[in-house]
């Protein structure tokens, strides 16, 4: 055998053992390459990494959501909490060992078995309200928190709604930011190829342009999906979140449940959390 032939049989033995490893690897974890390039917001850096199939995902420990709505103390609103109510459920979280995590922490979780904090929790907002940034965003830092925030972009500099500069100013702090559609139509209505461009497409560009990043998370208007909805949303964002209803067995990235919290007592939350999320986290 010549220097060349005996260089050939090196690589060709190199790529076997390679191909080898990899398949057994998936054998163990359940995990395909296949779903990577189905996941948005991959770079080459992650291309090669396996990922967990939508199985794998469905059967990890859910992580509690919560998601916040009007903060004020006229209460009006079915999701209303008073200012006072919000302070006491972020403090027992602090002294309860909680900490948050960002949806791309979830993410990496539920799809590559990263490792979360103890006691993880995300919080998030919904509706895109002054509040948000005047009340829920100082408060949630005062903790060393951080929060998602899901934005209707029709609500821009709106009287009751964030400005555009709140918006950034809130992912300038290191927050997350989210889109909650255009006008908060549900996706179940969307039909035509215009629909999804006005309500999702066309609103996250121009919100990415704000937030100044990638606007990569979506949560549903009222919480409402259907399968097909969450089919076309996986095309967007690496995750979308619903309310306290049944997840998507092919689709559990687009379809994560997050907990409503209105006026409870903060022991109230945490008895709500364990109930809805389970009691390991
Ligand atoms: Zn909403």
């Amino acid at each position: 055998m010549n220097r060349t032939s005996i260089h050939i049989c090196a690589i060709f033995l190199g790529l076997v053992l390679l191909s080898c490893n990899r398949t057994n690897q998936q054998q163990r974890t359940g995990t395909s390459d296949a779903a990577t390039a189905a996941a948005p917001g991959n770079n080459s850096a992650i291309i090669n990494q396996t990922v967990n199939a939508p199985a794998l995902v469905y059967a990890k420990q859910e992580i509690p959501v919560l998601c916040y709505h009007r903060i004020a103390d006229d209460k009006k609103g079915e999701y209303a909490l008073r200012p006072a109510t919000f302070t006491s459920h972020m403090k027992i979280l602090s002294d309860s060992g909680y900490h948050t995590i960002s949806p791309a922490q979830l993410y990496d979780y539920l799809v590559y078995n990263k490792e979360l904090p103890d006691k993880p929790v995300m919080i998030t907002f919904d509706d895109s309200r002054v509040e948000h940034s005047l009340i829920a965003a100082p408060l949630l830092e005062k903790f060393g928190f951080r929060g998602v925030f899901f934005i209707m972009t029709i609500t821009y500099n709106k009287k009751n709604y964030m400005t555009t500069e709140q918006i950034a100013q809130l992912a300038m702090a290191g927050h997350a930011v989210g889109l909650h559609s255009w006008d908060h139509t549900m996706v179940i209505k969307y039909r035509e190829d215009a629909d999804w461009q006005k309500q999702v497409a066309e609103p996250k560009k121009k919100l990415e342009k704000i937030a100044g990043k990638a606007v990569e998370y979506w949560a549903y208007p009222n919480g409402v999906y259907d399968h097909k909805g969450a089919e076309e949303l996986s095309k967007y964002f690496k995750l979308s979140f619903t309310l306290a209803t049944k997840r998507d067995s092919l689709y559990p990235l687009q379809t994560i449940r997050r907990m409503i919290v209105p006026e409870w007592t903060p022991q109230g939350l945490l008895q709500s959390m364990h109930r809805t999320f389970g009691k390991k986290i």
